[in-house]
């Protein structure tokens, strides 16, 4: 007995009529396999491409002050995954070794997590914790913005305020000893940029 086999299912095809057939394949079996491609081919475009942020980097050296508190990033860099980098930046209350914040971006989802560390002269049996939010690409659009976004969020959990206030208030002794700096209010943002676009 002759047999034909159609390559996609592996089924005999000798006996089917060959208006079904595309040479020894099932026309159906054909037929599925071009939707399938096309639909997976139509998945991958319609996935949203992750938002690259170039020059995540350049966010070292900036300054800002919250609650009259002053900060400065220190620290940033990227790490590469599958689903879309991972960008994080340490932020440091100005002339404090440990990081105050640690600001960590997915930009796959857009989700910023904000971790909290609580200085340890604050209180030391406090640990640290997360304050989440999903941004969007306005948020990450240039430095100023993307700071004011961080600020927001420190500014938007009552614990976190309470530190906000106890830098400040740490950091105005030693202005008050040294250069009599006067106390901004409020946030106010500034990079050496001129306002130039990051990313
Ligand atoms: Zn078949």
């Amino acid at each position: 007995m002759k047999e034909v086999i159609c390559a996609y299912c592996g089924k005999d095809t000798y006996n089917v009529d060959i208006e079904y057939l595309i040479g020894g394949n099932h026309l159906s079996c054909v037929l599925m396999d071009q939707l399938s491609d096309a639909i997976e081919k139509e998945k991958k475009m319609n996935k949203k491409k992750p938002v690259e942020i170039s020059n995540w980097s350049k966010l070292v050296g900036n300054k800002f002050d919250v609650m009259g508190a002053s900060f400065t990033i220190r620290d940033a860099h990227t790490d590469s995954l599958d689903e879309g980098n991972v960008y994080a930046a340490w932020v440091h209350a100005t002339d404090d070794n440990e990081p105050f914040v640690r600001v960590t971006l997915f930009a796959d989802n857009m989700d910023m997590q904000v971790k909290v560390v609580p200085p340890l002269d604050y209180n030391g049996n406090m640990t640290p914790y997360d304050l989440s939010s999903t941004i969007t690409k306005h948020h990450i659009s240039n430095p100023s913005i993307f700071i004011q976004t961080i600020a927001e969020a420190l500014l938007s959990d009552s614990t976190t305020r309470d530190l906000l206030l106890y830098v400040s208030r740490k950091q105005d002794n030693i202005r008050f000893k040294g250069r009599g700096y006067s106390n901004p209010t409020g946030i106010s943002g500034s990079n050496g940029f001129g306002g130039n676009n990051l990313w």
